[in-house]
């Protein structure tokens, strides 16, 4: 059975959390999208964890964890994390990195450096990773596969050529940048072959046995549909398809193999990078519950930016889990809520004077007004809590409160960071 762990919102939602936890029941963890440009924080026996390309799954030594073809592949990153852990006591993961993932190269880093200073105010508030230009490449079919390190040498050496030649026009009349080397090209990439040979993989062809054998597959999101090129608030979206249905592009199985989309919302709204976010808050409000976020604070894993903080966007939230797919929502990080007399939701956009629960294109969204319902908080602390029945009465409502805005089932509730902070819920009929 293939399950996919994906993101309803602006991304760090929690996905690593429960991606590390479903684990338990997974033989194999697949990423298929982004780049090590997100994060995901994850607790558990061996400590926290900030991940950017592995998937959450390297803590379990009964998973094997792949590195799918629509990943944004930087191998030195990715080389690095593997040590940190394994520094750190956990046993060296299982990995298999598809032979059609492309390559992030040095330069790709460098043009979205240069493009941000460019853009100056104007940016896209990239995280500087080269996830854009490694995109753009790709599409514009100048990408690194990673078969292509097994080719003759004057052929990629033909190809490097080809490649620097626009990249040196850009960077010589554009950004007044030194130009690359072709050698210098030639060279990174053998260092690449060098460290990816032992871990290649027809990754297709290996998920298609896993699954005639029943194998669990558990395909891991980075992001949230809110970040989607095509579906989300676009421009100030990420490069690849956050979508579980692109999960079966990013990892190459069948679309209809995916029987279970768990979407991940947070119990208030965060947001990093720029962009219209309707249910923002400021101030005072805003750092408290910045603070008091998440485990040790909303900060971003890759950057360390204070994150942008709101409430829970029931609109939003609902378009989020309808573009997923979703067959079950994970509602987490609602223990941190337990602070507050009341809690604000927005149940909808008043856009001109007039009020709608359909999440609307970047024009109008930027004209959006939140339209608050105000619910009691609960006003303690409720991790440790595993029965749904012995949550606080106003907490219950406001997760079912939620559950009836969004119109699919919260099925987990998260109540802490840790592996074991969870409470399942059945389906309500
Ligand atoms: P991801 O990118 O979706 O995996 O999310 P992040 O890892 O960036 O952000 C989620 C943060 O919330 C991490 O620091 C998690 O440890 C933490 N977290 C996840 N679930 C819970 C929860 O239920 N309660 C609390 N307090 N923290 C949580």
């Amino acid at each position: 059975m293939v399950r996919a762990v994906v993101g309803a919102n602006w991304g760090d939602e929690g996905k690593g959390k429960i991606t590390d936890m479903l684990g338990k029941e997974a033989d194999i963890i697949v990423r298929f999208q982004g780049g090590a440009n997100a994060g995901h924080t994850i607790i558990n026996d061996y400590g926290k964890f900030a991940l950017h390309t592995l998937p959450s799954g390297v803590f379990y030594d009964h998973t094997t964890s792949i590195i799918g073809n629509g990943v944004a592949l930087n191998i030195p990153v990715l080389f690095a994390e593997i040590k940190s852990i394994v520094e750190r006591g956990v046993p060296a993961p299982k990995i298999l990195v598809s032979d059609r993932a492309q390559m992030v190269m040095s330069y790709h880093i460098l043009f979205d450096h240069l493009e941000e200073e460019r853009l100056a105010g104007k940016s896209f508030g990239s995280t500087k990773s080269g996830i854009a230009p490694f995109y753009s490449d790709k599409y514009a079919k100048i990408g690194f596969q990673v078969s292509e390190l097994f080719l003759d040498e004057a052929a990629l050496r033909e190809k490097i050529e080809r490649v620097i030649l626009q990249k040196n026009i850009l960077l010589e009349h554009l950004y007044h940048a030194p130009v690359l080397q072709a050698e210098d090209i030639y060279q990174e990439l053998m260092d690449y072959k060098k460290m990816v040979e032992p871990y290649l993989c027809d990754v297709s062809s290996y998920l298609w046995k896993a699954v005639k054998e029943g194998k669990n597959v558990l395909l891991e999101g980075q992001l949230g549909t809110l970040k989607d090129p095509d579906h989300g608030i676009y421009p100030m979206v990420t490069s690849s398809s956050t979508l579980a249905a692109y999960g079966a592009i990013g990892a190459g199985i069948a679309p209809y193999e995916i029987q279970q989309v768990i979407t991940v919302c947070k119990a208030y709204s965060s947001a990093v990078g720029a962009g219209a976010f309707v249910s923002e808050i400021f101030g005072d409000e805003a750092e408290e519950l910045r603070r008091r976020g998440g485990d040790g604070g909303e900060y971003g894993a890759t950057t360390g930016r204070p994150r942008r903080m709101g409430w829970f966007d029931c609109v939003a939230s609902k378009y989020g889990c309808r573009l997923q797919g979703t067959t079950d929502v994970a509602f987490t990080v609602l223990d941190v809520l337990g602070y507050l007399d009341e809690i604000p939701v927005c149940v909808g956009y008043e856009i001109d004077g007039e009020v709608t629960t359909e999440f609307p294109v970047t024009c109008m969204l930027e004209k959006s007004k939140p339209v608050y319902e105000i619910l009691p908080g609960w006003k303690c602390d409720i991790r440790g809590i595993r029965n749904y029945e012995e949550l606080p009465e106003n907490c219950r409502n406001y997760v079912e409160f939620i559950e009836g805005q969004l119109g699919f089932p919260i099925t987990m509730v998260s109540n802490g960071p840790g592996r074991k902070d969870i409470i399942f819920r059945k389906k309500q009929s």
